[in-house]
């Protein structure tokens, strides 16, 4: 070890410049961790390991064929591997985007709109709920949505729960699909959202619209309100939790305090528990 250090040294002193390299690393490492942590990475990241254990012991006892196999599968591996984790990476490169605090000066909502958005779409859940209707409405934050706000149609009104309201009437052309909220403002209706990342456990207990707001709110920091059409309960989906069975209180308190906190710097799967 203290011989690769000097390898890497080569001599020179140990700088402001080396101490830099090496928070980087790990901080980089640690988001890694942070990102993988409860997911398939994790397994798979084992079987690697066990691998290049596999690798390193061929390549010493002279198994030839072994360790051309293990190169082989390597490289099949580099192009397997941004397959299987692309919602990973997409979300890993979305987080870079968007720095912690830095996000948070760009993007903050001044406090004022987070009242009327937290005002109207609880006043609109219980509109929607009262007509028997559901609805599906995402809050965007710091990740832009603007992928998901294309699949459905451009509304640009000031957030109001009669327009809400009337979104989700049974016989309008727009109550098919989800509303994106961006800064008080109702963006589009009708949107499509994925259904990627729902966990198995998920699959039973929630119907579409339920586990269409898990997904988003898995992949990105938005806050979704669920009402369902069904039984008329209002939940929230935040960061791949669902919580359900809110009444008005509730889901003003919850919604409004997940709207005041900050953006998490990397909102990661739920562990299956
Ligand atoms: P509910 O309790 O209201 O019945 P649910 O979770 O059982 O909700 P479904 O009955 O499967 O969900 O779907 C209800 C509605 O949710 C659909 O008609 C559709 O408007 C909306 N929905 C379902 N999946 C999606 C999706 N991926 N993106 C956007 N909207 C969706
Ligand atoms: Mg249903």
């Amino acid at each position: 070890m203290g011989q690769l250090v000097d390898q890497f040294l080569q001599g020179r002193t140990f700088g402001w410049n080396n101490v830099l390299d090496i928070l980087i690393v790990a901080v980089f490492v640690y988001y890694v961790f942070v990102l993988i942590r409860g997911t398939r990475a994790v397994q798979l990241l084992l079987g690697v390991l066990v691998l290049v254990g596999i690798y390193g012991i061929a390549v010493r006892l002279q198994l030839t064929v072994t360790a051309l196999v293990l190169q082989f599968l390597s490289v099949a591996a580099l192009v397997a591997l941004p397959v299987i984790f692309q919602p990973e990476l997409r979300r890993a490169l979305g987080q870079l985007g968007r720095l912690g605090a830095l996000d948070r000066l760009l993007t903050a909502t001044s406090e004022e709109k987070v009242d009327v958005t937290v005002e109207e779409i609880v006043r609109g859940a219980l509109l929607i709920r009262q007509q028997g209707n559901g609805a599906l409405i995402v809050i965007e934050r710091g990740t832009g949505l603007q992928d998901y706000s294309e699949t459905g149609v451009p509304v640009n009104g000031k957030l109001t729960a009669e327009l809400l309201a009337s979104i989700f009437m049974g016989r309008s052309p727009l109550h098919d699909g989800a509303v994106i909220v961006r800064s008080a403002q109702v963006h589009a209706a009708a949107c499509l959202l994925p259904l990627d990342e729902t966990p198995e456990r998920f699959a039973h207990r929630y119907g579409m619209r339920h586990r269409a707001a898990l997904s988003i709110s898995a992949q990105s920091d938005a806050v979704v309100v669920v009402v369902s059409e069904e039984s008329g309960t209002m939940s929230i989906a935040s960061n791949g939790r669902m919580i359900g069975n809110l009444d008005e209180e509730r889901l003003r308190r919850v919604l409004s305090s997940l709207l005041r906190s900050r953006i998490q710097p990397l909102p990661f799967r739920t562990k299956a528990s």
